[in-house]
């Protein structure tokens, strides 16, 4: 009887939500109607004097519509459109990030003699009409003052190093770097202990004064079970950026211990243990992650798919064989990604497929193997091989460097609020 009062009181509550859902989604439609066709002005108005007025693009712009909505004629939003595209490769609007700002003349004309386009917070293009009319472009790079700045955390008892990392101070968006560059040696999920510190080397971007927005990984420090886990963030003499350890090995590890950022390993690599849906013992030949199904699955390792089907145990599957020795396995699949078939090459973190329960297998998660040579190692403890190593010429640079930048940051410990600018 209880049970039944249940059903029709949550019957009800149904019916409630659905009438809510209903008066919601009709309120959304007139609203989108309201303001899709009443409204008249184009662009967001966001600041305004007599003189000069600047736009925000919002969606549904055009570089045409805004510029004939300020007053300008076919022919100047014809040729000013030729002329961003030609000087300053720009061919049209991104909505809610590009500005415009329009200067008008003083005179009694009032006319539009300058229109500065900002395609981000460190590009602005400005044009002008010289005597004859004709517009007149000139891009201009803002000038970023990049500042490094030192957080340092410790993991507490039950901390996550993404919690330990937020009360540190650092960005959401650095932490996600650092999950990024330390997955190659450590296991967020098994490695992380009260007590152990971190701390982390980034940059911020000013203009002006005012930060605009958080800049790349310089340095990374983390004391793992394994040992301090350090990197350094250098580019060599052909431009190109790495990160390196302490002695100037390269840190980025060919293949990737956890596939998927910050899953929980649920079973470990093991030569014996007790099946969980056959009952009996066998070994376990790989690492399993949790997964909700459908979590999109990252390659290790930049390869080529060498097998991609179903088999009774591992359900749907994937195998990538990235070079002479190595090869990895991606098992219980729901569903494999549009154009990852045998013989496709993909990159290290292109996504191969999504996460289910395909298989022998009790729930969603992500069943993960490492062979080398031929023979099942443990993902976990696997001694990778390092993707970018210096020759002698950049290594001695990097060590100059490294030199210049640890005494930078013995005096950003002492003083943690300053900064240093290299
Ligand atoms: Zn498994």
């Amino acid at each position: 009887m209880e049970k039944a009062k249940n059903i029709i009181m949550n019957k009800n509550l149904v019916k409630i939500i659905l009438w809510a859902a209903g008066i919601l989604a009709v309120m959304a439609i007139a609203v989108t109607i309201y303001f899709g066709f009443s409204s008249k002005n184009i662009g967001e108005v966001i600041s305004k004097t007599d003189n000069t007025v600047v736009v925000d693009v919002v969606a549904g712009d055009t570089l045409s519509k805004i510029l004939l909505d300020q007053g300008l004629g076919h022919n100047d939003v014809n040729a000013i459109a030729s002329v961003l595209k030609a000087k300053a490769d720009i061919n049209g609007l991104r909505a809610n990030r590009d500005k415009i700002e329009f200067v008008r003349s003083n005179d009694a004309e009032n006319k539009i003699t300058k229109i500065i386009v900002i395609p981000s917070p460190w590009r602005r293009v400005d044009l002008s009409s010289d005597d004859t009319g004709a517009w007149v472009c000139n891009p201009i790079d803002i000038e970023r003052d990049t500042r490094m700045v030192y957080r340092q955390g410790e993991i507490l008892d039950g901390d996550s190093f993404y919690l330990a990392g937020s009360r540190a101070g650092i960005p959401a968006g650095i932490l996600a770097d650092v999950y990024d560059l330390l997955a190659f040696e450590m296991d967020f999920e098994r490695d992380v202990r009260a007590g152990q510190k971190f701390s982390v080397v980034y940059e911020e971007n000013y203009s002006e004064g005012k930060k605009v927005d958080n800049g790349a990984v310089i340095v990374v420090s983390f004391d793992a079970l394994r040992g301090n886990v350090k990197m350094y963030r250098f580019k060599k003499s052909d431009n190109s950026i790495g990160y390196y350890d302490p002695n100037g090995n390269g840190a980025i590890k060919s293949l990737k211990r956890t596939p998927i950022n910050n899953a929980k390993v649920t079973s470990s690599f093991s030569t014996r243990r007790k099946h969980p849906v056959l009952g009996f013992t066998r070994a376990h030949k790989g690492v399993d992650f949790r997964a909700p199904t459908g979590t999109p699955i990252p390659a290790a390792g930049a390869g080529r798919v060498v097998a991609r089907g179903y088999n009774r145990g591992h359900g749907n599957f994937i195998k990538l064989r990235h070079n002479g020795s190595f090869e990895t396995l991606y098992a219980h699949m729901s569903k494999f990604a549009k154009n990852v078939k045998v013989g496709t090459t993909v990159k290290q973190g292109q996504i191969i497929g999504y996460s289910g329960s395909t298989g022998l297998s009790t729930g969603p998660h992500l069943h993960y193997e490492i062979i080398k040579d031929g023979k099942h190692v443990n993902p976990m403890t696997v001694k990778l091989p390092a993707i970018n190593n210096l020759d002698a010429a950049n290594k001695a640079k990097f060590l100059e460097y490294k030199k210049v930048l640890d005494e930078a940051i013995e005096g950003l410990i002492k003083n943690p609020s300053a900064f240093v600018q290299m």
